[in-house]
């Protein structure tokens, strides 16, 4: 049988902007996505191949409208849904950088940030401290000086956290004495989740977060602590999650921390159920809307303060994934094919395993389209290798394309969460660009890395030379 793309084109003329009626993470390519002239698919207005022609190959290109409103669904949810007060913050290690960060708080979201790296480029990007929150399960005594010093909030993670940035305020001059620092607790909850182990984090056997068992000691600590003001808890069961249940047994859990902690004299008023919603990466992954998803919490939130007639807390989220992936494609070129007779043939793009490591590190499987083939049917069931030197560089296993040759513009789909941001220079690959497109503009936010990059770190003692 001929197949071909089963692409959404959406109807012409959409609004910049404008909230469209679709959950962008139940999406496979992003929102403003249309084929033009039959056969060329066009991305925020502007025809990928062009693009790739203008800025080179490979190209991250990413979608404004798909971030925006992921952005403004999730922020609407929160506010129709939940009763008390809500922040909805972008877990920004799934793609952090200046313009990323800029769109983000532009919609009035929060950050979530894990490393000094992240949040210095949140702030540079104009992200209000207060808004800024930091994680990590091994933050540095550098890391934990600088947020100390710009007023963000510490996720803290552990004891020896815990006690390094009681020791850093102490160490303070006395004029910062009177300074409260904000904190919240990140607590390993035991919900279990269908997700791939590496990125599963609430179960017990964790390295992230406090055991719940050392609940009681931990309250008791903080609320002796004059410079620290315990502001509420933290948890994050994982990622690629596609059923509701965890994560309404994660917000139950939680709310039973936020009692316990009464006893402690500390009055916790936020509580964050972290991010995790999965998204759509092949036809058959059907996750919940990011609408439905945030209705689910809240109202979990909700009824069990009823129940235990607390005040509600204020509600946060710290979505990554879901907000930033279908955004994002990955334009490549096609280069050398090689077929071995009855067994499988290769095709091969100029990127791979550095800008996408997740195939190879998660066996994750993407869909891709030929962006100047677009209505061409899919006769060939190829494999998308990778130009690393490593057999296990495989971007795709047996994807149905239409037939190729050298200079097709292959684009792999929902790739704007974790693949720039997880991007390496293996094979000294410099990184490629990245375009924000919107409305037929494109404007690069991330440069292509040159050679002279690849080498800048590089040291050549004397003797060598
Ligand atoms: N919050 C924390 C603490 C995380 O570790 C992660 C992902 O690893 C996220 C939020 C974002 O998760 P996702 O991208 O699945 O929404």
């Amino acid at each position: 049988m001929v197949s071909t793309y089963p692409v959404k084109v959406q109807p012409s003329g959409y609004q910049y902007l404008s909230i469209v009626d679709v959950s962008p993470n139940q999406q496979l390519l992003p929102l403003s996505a249309k084929v033009i002239d039959h056969d060329f698919l066009e991305i925020g207005g502007c025809d990928v191949k062009t693009l790739v022609q203008q800025f080179g190959s490979p190209l991250y290109i990413l979608d404004e409208l798909t971030v925006r409103t992921a952005c403004q669904q999730y922020r609407d949810a929160f506010n129709k849904y939940y009763k008390g007060h809500s922040q909805v913050l972008y877990a920004s290690k799934a793609w952090n950088c200046l313009a990323v960060c800029a769109i983000v708080a532009s919609e009035g979201l929060g950050i979530d940030v894990v490393s000094g790296g992240e949040l210095y480029t949140a702030l540079t990007a104009g992200m209000s401290p207060d808004k800024i929150y930091l994680h990590g399960n091994n933050k540095s005594h550098h890391e934990l000086m600088f947020a100390v010093e710009t007023g963000c909030t510490i996720v803290v993670d552990n004891w020896y956290e815990l006690k390094t940035l009681v020791a850093i305020l102490l160490e303070q001059d006395e004029q910062d004495q009177a300074k409260k620092i904000r904190i919240m607790l990140r607590l390993t909850p035991g919900i279990e989740c269908h997700t791939h182990e590496y990125i599963r984090t609430g179960h017990l056997d964790s390295k992230f977060g406090f055991d719940p068992n050392d609940l009681p000691e931990v309250f008791s600590f903080v609320s002796q602590q004059s410079r620290l003001h315990c502001v509420g808890v933290h948890a994050h069961i994982g990622s690629q999650i596609f059923e509701r249940q965890p994560h309404r047994d994660l917000a139950a859990v939680m709310v039973q921390w936020l009692r316990e902690a009464k006893q402690y004299n500390l009055e916790l008023a936020e509580l964050n159920v972290g991010g995790g919603l999965g998204i759509k990466y092949t036809e058959s992954d059907d996750p919940p809307s990011i609408e439905e998803w945030s209705r689910a919490i809240c109202e979990v939130v909700q009824n069990v303060c009823a129940e235990e007639n607390l005040p509600l807390p204020k509600l946060l989220c710290e979505p990554g994934r879901s907000l930033i992936a279908t955004g994002g494609v990955t334009a490549y070129t096609i280069g050398s094919t090689k077929t071995i007779p009855d067994i499988r043939t290769y095709v091969t793009i100029d990127g791979g395993m550095s800008d996408n490591p997740r195939p190879i590190t998660y066996q994750s499987v993407y869909r891709a389209v030929v962006a100047n083939k677009m209505s061409a049917p899919l006769t060939e069931t190829v494999t998308l290798a990778g130009k690393h030197c490593e057999s296990g560089d495989i971007l795709i296993k047996n994807v149905q394309l239409p037939k190729t040759e050298p200079g097709d513009v292959l684009v792999v789909m929902t790739t704007g969460a974790y693949n720039y941001s997880m991007a390496s220079n293996y094979n000294r690959l410099p990184r490629p660009a990245a375009v924000l497109v919107a409305n037929g503009e494109a404007n690069l936010i991330l440069q292509r890395e040159t050679y002279q990059d690849i080498i800048r770190q590089d040291c050549l003692p004397e003797r060598l030379k």
